[in-house]
């Protein structure tokens, strides 16, 4: 069963309708890959279910229960974590601070810097990260800053991982590891779901794609069962045939 069911969602700005009644099913252990062409509405489905938009018309259910993403906290607190292009952490804190935020071990009052410390390197393990805890965030590549906020998602138990344009401004070995990490979280279970322009990396990662067209959901289907050609014919809505005529 899926983790995560939006039905029917439907969002509107001032003069135009942004999504018209989008479903969306993210299972656990499977990587979704989100498509369509810029303007398709990509974007505004991953704000309504990390509590950002509030949705006009649809419903929301985690687990099978409907619920409200009042706000970006409620979806946290729901255990659904995004990871942006730019990452949104404390660049003058260390790794472990970072990782820890939030959950930090306490004796009494009290942090216990050493035993927070500890517990950040065990989550940079199990993600076998390669990272000091001690070393400043600020210090590393915007690439393992990307794999410190993944960590840190973790740490608050996420069961939905949102990445939105995760690979943009990564080099070839930088996508290497990012995607070993993805699919040692969709191996123990995490529903990833994947928003990317680059067609090659889609079809290496993903085990499941949303097509979206101006707003409108146009297809639903496992990846292998989906070649290329048919991906980019449903995102621009016209067919192989008329693109080689
Ligand atoms: P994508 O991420 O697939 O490129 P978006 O979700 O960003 O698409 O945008 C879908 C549509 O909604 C576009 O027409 C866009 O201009 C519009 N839109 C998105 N966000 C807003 C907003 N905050 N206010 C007004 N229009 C918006
Ligand atoms: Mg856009
Ligand atoms: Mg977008």
């Amino acid at each position: 069963t899926p983790v995560v069911q939006m039905r029917g969602i439907t969002i509107e700005f001032p003069g135009v309708r942004a999504l018209d009644g989008v479903d969306l099913r993210l299972f656990p252990g499977e990587v979704h890959a989100l498509m369509g062409e810029n303007g398709a509405g990509k974007s505004t489905l991953i704000k309504a279910l990390t509590g950002v938009y509030s949705i006009d018309a649809g419903q929301v259910l985690l687990d099978g229960e409907q619920v409200h993403l009042k706000d970006p906290g409620a979806a946290q607190a729901a255990g659904i974590s995004t990871v942006y292009q730019e990452v949104n952490l404390c660049a003058n804190l260390s790794v472990a601070e970072n990782v820890m935020l939030g959950h930090e071990v306490r004796r009494g009052p009290f942090v216990d810097w050493r035993a927070t410390r500890r517990a950040a390197r065990e989550q940079l393990a199990r993600l076998s990260l390669d990272v000091d805890p001690r070393s400043l965030l600020e210090s590393h590549t915007i690439a393992v800053q990307q794999l410190v906020a993944i960590a840190r998602a973790m740490v608050a138990d996420a069961k939905v991982l949102i990445l939105d344009e995760p690979t943009s401004s990564l080099d070839r070995a930088e996508v290497d590891e990012l995607f070993r990490v993805v699919r040692q979280l969709r191996d123990s279970g995490v529903a990833v779901l994947f928003v990317s322009h680059f067609m090659d990396q889609v079809y290496a990662i993903s085990d499941r794609m949303t097509v979206l067209r101006n707003g409108k959901l146009v297809e639903e289907r496992l990846t292998r069962d989906l070649p290329r050609r048919d991906l980019i014919s449903l995102m621009i809505g016209r067919s192989g045939d008329e693109l080689a005529g």
